[in-house]
This record gives structure tokens, sequence and C-alpha cells, in this order.
């Protein structure tokens, strides 16, 4: 079935059509490599540091404090492993989050192979960290606090400030992964004290395979890729003008529409989360009720599989995302799901939705009127549901 009606913009998000506007002339006219000296390569040279400064801008960094990468992940491979390198005379430790990314959760886990120690912060049943817990598992050791800015499964949005100034007064550098909260929520890293932070083009209408990381001007960290001396010699490379241009655009325009397409989405999210939970019984809402991603829904049903429901779905021409198993080819349902205490079973039927700008009234409206009906059919297939409806009658 063809989608019509798109609900993971947490996944990947289209690319804009003024971004792509924006970059065309990049492959066409404008091929140069920035680093060479002529006429058609100083247009490449001009639009990366337009793009910089764009970027910078969305977040409150200076333009030089911004090095492009080929994505999120990049982005949080090189802020773990560069700092833990870097600043390994001082210490090896970093504290982390259960529910962090993989991209994080497993460059953690490498360094703990290479003798770095990790504390793994537990989150509570909203999917939030305790300030208290983080400030008590600082140590001398420690080097580097890395904690999610928004949930990218349950949309919950971590005490990013409160974070920073612990971070600060005891004087241990603390990066963000942002890359569902660049261009969705407001981010100042001055104000924030963020020290480090990762973003990714995907996921706010820019293409896939480029991204950013924010290093505050004066620390240090160790080149995860090394060759040329592009990025200042952070970040070996021939850059990626085109993608780099779009991420600049999508990134200018996401947060000069930030609060427009937030009261929006917030809208929209709040609409199709009192339906679902008012209509369809035995349902539950995952992550934060109030700080949470504009645009995010994730509820869990139980006596069902995800996996179903994302087929029945798709069946009617609806892209959506569950916290559940299969695609994630491991049997345990998602480390998010089972960290805000979750049962196997309720996490094993989530839903996740994610709107962005394009989703309409309408297509909310459509699943609140499907929904209830293809829960139902997959529930009528499940001997534990009439045995829980048995036992609420007696
Ligand atoms: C998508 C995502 C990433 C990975 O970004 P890529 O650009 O796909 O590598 C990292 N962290 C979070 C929170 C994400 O949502």
């Amino acid at each position: 079935m063809d989608t019509k009606i798109y609900f993971d913009n947490a996944a990947t998000t289209p690319v804009r059509p003024e971004v792509l506007d924006t970059i065309l002339p990049y492959f066409r006219e404008y091929y140069g490599n920035a680093s060479s000296i002529y006429g058609i390569a100083k247009e490449s040279k001009r639009a990366l540091e337009n793009a910089r400064g764009q970027v910078a801008s969305a977040i409150g960094a200076k333009p030089e404090e911004i090095y492009f990468t080929a994505g999120g992940s990049e982005s949080d491979n090189m802020a773990l492993r560069g700092v833990a390198e870097a600043y390994a005379k001082k210490g090896s430790h970093i504290i982390t989050t259960k529910i962090e990314h993989h991209a994080i959760l497993h460059t953690a886990e490498y360094l703990e192979k290479h003798g770095v120690k990790v504390t793994y912060l537990p989150v509570d049943e909203f999917g939030k960290i305790s300030l208290e817990e983080l400030e008590n598992a600082i140590c001398p050791e420690t080097v580097l606090i890395s904690v999610m800015f928004a949930n990218n499964e349950i949309g919950t949005i971590e005490p990013v400030a409160e974070i920073g100034r612990i971070a600060r007064k005891h004087g241990v550098l603390f990066h963000t992964d942002a890359v569902q909260a660049v261009g969705h929520v407001p981010i100042n890293v001055e104000e924030m004290n963020i020290d480090l932070l990762s973003m990714s083009g995907h996921k706010l209408g820019a293409p896939k395979g480029i991204g950013a990381i924010y290093i505050r001007k004066g620390v240090n960290i160790e080149p995860l890729i090394f060759g040329g001396a592009q990025e200042k010699r952070k970040r070996a490379g021939t850059e990626n003008i085109a993608g780099i241009v779009g991420l600049g655009r999508a990134a200018e325009l996401a947060v000069a529409e930030m609060e427009e397409t937030t009261k929006k989405l917030t809208y929209l999210r709040d609409k199709l989360i009192r339906g679902i939970l008012e209509n369809i019984p035995y349902s539950r809402l995952n992550g934060h009720p109030s700080d949470r991603l504009p645009g995010n829904c994730n509820i869990s049903f139980s006596y069902i599989e995800g996996e179903s429901l994302l087929l029945l779905l798709d069946s009617l021409g609806v892209a959506a995302s569950s916290g559940s198993a299969c695609t994630s080819g491991s049997l345990d349902p998602s480390h998010v799901l089972m960290a805000i205490g979750l049962p196997h079973e309720t996490a094993h039927g989530s839903l996740r939705m994610t709107l962005d700008r394009e989703n309409t009234e309408e297509e909310v409206d459509f699943i609140l009127e499907k929904l209830p009906a293809i829960v139902q059919r997959l529930r009528d297939m499940s001997p534990l549901y009439e045995e829980a409806v048995k036992n609420d009658k007696e």
C-alpha cells in the first residue's frame, strides 16, 4: 500500500521543497571543492560558511563552534570518543542515561571495553532522569555527562538547563544528543551551559547523511576521522556542500517557524492522544504528558503486538512505528520502554506516531476513526485479552 499518511517523522522527514531548491545549484553549478582557490570553489566556501552561521544561530552558538559531520550518529560517536580520549589524563568516567539512542549507548559500550567507566542513569515512569541522581554520580574522574535533549521514542524532554548548571558547577563537560530537538524546541547552548551538541539534517527537513556537532570554544576533542585539514582538522573529508547548505537552510526555516509549528503540532498531538486514550480501553500514554516533543504520540495497547498493528495501519496507507521487537532484530522490546518500567507485554504493544508540519487534522481524524476497530480486531485474536475482560467484569 502506498503511504498516504506519514506519521513517522522521528524516523526521518522528507526534504523540504525550499531546502531542495536551495541545494540543487550546489550539485549542478557550484560543484567546486571548498578547499580550492578558483572562482567556482569560492562559492562553495562561501556557502559552507553561510550554512555554518545559520546552524550556529539556530542554537545560540558561534559559527566557529560548528563542525559538519555525516549525521547524528557520527556526531554522537565523535562527542563521546573525542572527549574520552582528549581528557583521558583528567579521568575516565562518563555519565549517560539508559534511554539514549544506540549511537550513544553502543559508543559508551565500546568505551567501556577500553577502560572507561560508564554510569547509565535510570529514568522515572515519564522518562526523566533525576537531577539528584545525576549529581550523586559525579566523581573526580568524571569527564563527560551525555544526556539527550529529547527522546526519539517517547518524546520526553529532559531538564537540559538544570543538567547544564550541575555539569558547570562540577567542572564536567556536558554533551546533549539534540537530534530530535534542533528545530523543534528552543535551544540556546549559552543559556543551557551545553558544551557539545549533536544534530542531524534528516530529522528537520534536510537530506540524510548530513549532520553537525557543536563544540564549545576551548573544549578539546580527538578527531574520529583523519585526513585533510577540513573543519579545522576536527573532521577530515571533502565537505558535503549540498548537504551542508540544506542543513543550514532547514535549521533557519525551522527556527523561524517554530512558534507556529509548535502550536499546530501540540494541538494535533493532544487531540490524537486524547482521542485514543478516551476511545480505546487498556491503552496508556508513554512519555511525559507535557514536557514532550510537540509532534510525539506514543501509546501502549495491552494484549496486542505492535508489529501487527503496524501492518494493519500500513494496509490503510499509514506509516508509523512501534517499540516492539521484530523491526529492531532482537526479541527484547525497546530499551526506552523497558527503562520507564513497562512490562514486556505492554511494551510490545506500543505505537509511535510522530507528526510534523506537513500533517493535518484530517489525518489525525482518520486515525481516530480507524484505530479502535484495528486494535479490537487484534485483541479479538488474543486469549489474554479475553481473560482480562472476563476478570474485569467479575
Ligand atoms: C536519528 C537519531 C540519531 C541518529 O542520527 P542519524 O543522522 O540518523 O545518524 C541519533 N540520536 C537520535 C536521538 C536520533 O533520533
